[in-house]
């Protein structure tokens, strides 16, 4: 029996990388059980396994057991009550590729990526690319919102994948962990992924469908080792990286500067929205909690889209 990482999955076949990097042609043992019935995949990409080599030759392989997960990211059908798919799981952490300019990504595309990302307990980090095409004005700005996310607990970083500013803390920020990479079509994923592991010649042409996955639609999902031991995670549903099922109730306990205050408001079921005696309501008018993330929290609890 040997242990694996599942690095790619296709529905019935899994890539299974042993310690060593050697990667076998799995499928799962006749009556393995779906553990979670709410899912409509038993195994995903950044599942521990264990397996057993069937054909050295083939390299082919049997998985018998999965490992208890730490955490993992799932796509809910759109039919509230129907089963979702799992899209990885075991991330050591999220990264968010934001860009001020070409594209915007707007603030409330931010907010709601680290909302779904705390909801999963997946540490994140916002990385605003493009730096080299700020002006002094956007550069503030940029400041300034690296240190609103900093004052709520939000790792962030700037870079610039063209003129390599940032490039080498990127490259650190990666370094030997399971990284989620996100962000909008654009904001230089590929880019900066090129960047920091140049000699990925081989997967060029990988990494150049690593952007372009939102297109598809297939349950398809992958990992790239980059380097021994650090990968990235590429899922084509990822944009559609939703909350996990959260009551209305519940989202505010999802944006840490308001998690602490909730118990100070005079209604234990207090949406913050208009209600007498509201903490955060007044928070936000003292200036602790900044208006935007406050708009983000509010467009969420109304149910508007803002994705993009
Ligand atoms: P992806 O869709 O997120 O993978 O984005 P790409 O890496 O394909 O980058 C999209 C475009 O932005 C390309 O033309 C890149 O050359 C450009 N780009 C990426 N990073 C930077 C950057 O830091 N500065 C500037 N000026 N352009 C960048
Ligand atoms: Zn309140």
């Amino acid at each position: 029996m040997a242990h694996g990482l599942v690095i790619r999955s296709t529905g019935s076949w899994y890539d299974v990388r042993n310690t060593d990097g050697h990667i076998y042609r799995a499928r799962l043992k006749g009556k393995f059980k779906i553990k979670d019935l709410k899912v409509t995949n038993p195994i995903a990409v950044g599942d521990r396994v264990q397996f057993e080599v069937e054909d050295e030759v083939e390299n082919t392989a049997v998985i018998f057991d999965i490992a208890p997960r730490d955490n993992y990211i799932i796509r809910q059908s759109v039919h509230k009550t129907a089963h979702g798919h799992i899209l990885a799981a075991n991330l050591d952490q999220a990264v968010l590729l934001a860009t001020l300019t070409l594209p915007r990504t707007s603030l409330g595309f931010i907010d709601r990526f680290l909302v779904a990302a705390e909801s999963f307990r997946i540490p994140t980090t916002v990385v605003f690319n493009k730096t080299d095409i700020l002006n002094e004005e956007g550069l503030e700005f940029q400041r300034e919102l690296q240190d609103l996310y900093e004052s709520i607990g939000y790792n962030t970083l700037a870079t610039s994948a063209i003129e390599g500013d940032g490039v080498e803390a990127f490259r650190k920020l990666l370094d030997g962990k399971i990284t989620l990479l996100s962000g909008h079509s654009g904001v230089g994923k590929s880019s900066l992924v090129n960047a920091i592991s140049p000699s990925l010649d081989l997967r060029t042409n990988e990494v150049s469908t690593f952007a372009n996955k939102g297109v598809h639609t297939t349950t398809f999902a992958e990992m790239f080792e980059l380097t021994p031991g650090t990968f990235i995670i590429d899922t084509p549903g990822i944009k559609e990286l939703g909350l996990v099922e959260t009551s209305k109730e519940e989202i505010a306990h999802y944006f840490p500067e308001m998690r602490n205050r909730l118990n100070q408001c005079r209604f234990h079921n207090c949406l913050h929205i208009n209600e007498p005696g509201c903490a955060i309501k007044e928070a936000v008018i003292e200036g602790d909690i900044a208006e935007s993330r406050y708009n983000s929290y509010l467009s969420m609890v109304s149910g508007e889209d803002n994705r993009r």
